[in-house]
């Protein structure tokens, strides 16, 4: 029998890319979900599809801020039976702490939270009344430790570990694998889907020079990451396939070893001073500070 993978946000980037290259896997080893929010958007996903073989790929609806969504997709898999659940669904946050608005911060727990939170929900006692599954996270490595000015992205991140390493726990004895994928950049349109607070120009105009320096100093230092060490997608559905192929994958799987460094200190340095100074140091003095040397 084929493996099942659903995944949610497939209209982009890793969801995108993941469902394309399950779908027209040569062995036709996989039966894909791919969900989105948004059906408007499916286009692009069936050009990059097109020719393979139609009953490897199903397109459904699925908010995952939406409760009466995801039932709805639930309901629409064959048999309820999902093998792979890729939670893939996330947006950024970045800006100043003082600039980001309620609403922001509660839309990015919505989803990044309580959207991963409900996925798992909907598809967990199908998991565990098999005694089989795995369950598949696109995380980050602000999910691991601080970065300066995506506070609230990297709480929102944070809060999906706790959730996952929780499951573990429980989980092993269910043979159901729970997986976080920790991705550094990836060239995705993360970036330009992420919400930045100073997207209207008056946003900063109320914030201290001190700070508003330091953010533009942040901005400079984003891009010239992203544009030095981002990862190209196909490098990281390497280890999304890994991870849905291996018997047993480990709870946390790295698609770069560039930030194992900073990574490391909060184990070496568990009072966090050695962190948050070589964390500043690696955004803030340009050009001297590299992530290996960190
Ligand atoms: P992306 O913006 O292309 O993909 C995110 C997808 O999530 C989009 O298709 C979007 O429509 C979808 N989405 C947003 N809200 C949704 C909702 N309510 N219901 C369903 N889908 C929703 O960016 P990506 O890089 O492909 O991001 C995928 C995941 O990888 C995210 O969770 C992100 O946090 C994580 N990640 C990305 C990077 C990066 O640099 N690109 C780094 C680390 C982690």
């Amino acid at each position: 029998a084929c493996t099942v993978v659903l995944i949610t946000g497939c209209s982009s980037g890793i969801g995108l890319g993941l469902a394309v290259r399950l779908a027209s896997d040569a062995s036709r080893r996989f039966k894909v979900y791919a969900t989105m929010r948004n059906l408007a958007k499916k286009e692009r996903l069936l050009e990059c599809v097109r020719g393979c073989h139609a009953s490897t790929l199903e397109i459904l609806q699925l908010d995952v801020t939406d409760p009466l969504s995801l039932a709805a997709a639930a309901q629409q898999v064959q048999e309820q039976r999902v093998d792979v659940l890729v939670c893939n669904a996330g947006v950024g946050l970045m800006g100043p702490l003082e600039t980001c608005s309620f609403q922001a911060m509660k839309t990015i727990f919505d989803v990044n939270v309580f959207g991963t939170i409900g996925t798992i929900q909907a598809f967990l006692p199908g998991m565990k009344r098999r005694k089989a599954g795995k369950i598949i996270i696109s995380s980050s490595v602000g999910a691991l430790q601080g970065i300066p000015f995506n506070a609230v992205y990297c709480a929102s991140k944070f809060a999906v570990e706790g959730l996952c390493e929780s499951l573990a726990v429980i989980l092993q004895q269910f043979n159901v694998h729970v997986t976080l994928i920790e991705c550094g950049p990836v060239n995705t349109s993360f970036l330009a889907n992420l919400q930045r607070t100073d997207a209207e120009g008056s946003a900063l105009q109320g914030l201290d020079p001190q700070t508003r320096a330091l953010y533009s100093q942040y901005l400079q230092h984003c891009q010239s990451l992203f544009r030095d060490v981002a990862q190209d997608t196909e490098e990281v559905l390497q280890v999304f396939l890994e991870a849905i192929c291996a018997p047993c994958p480990p709870l946390r799987s790295f698609t770069t070893q560039f930030f194992m460094p900073l990574t490391r200190l909060k184990l070496t340095s568990p009072d966090g001073s050695e962190y948050v100074r070589a964390m500043h140091k690696f955004v803030f003095s340009a050009g001297e500070a590299q992530g290996d040397q960190a």
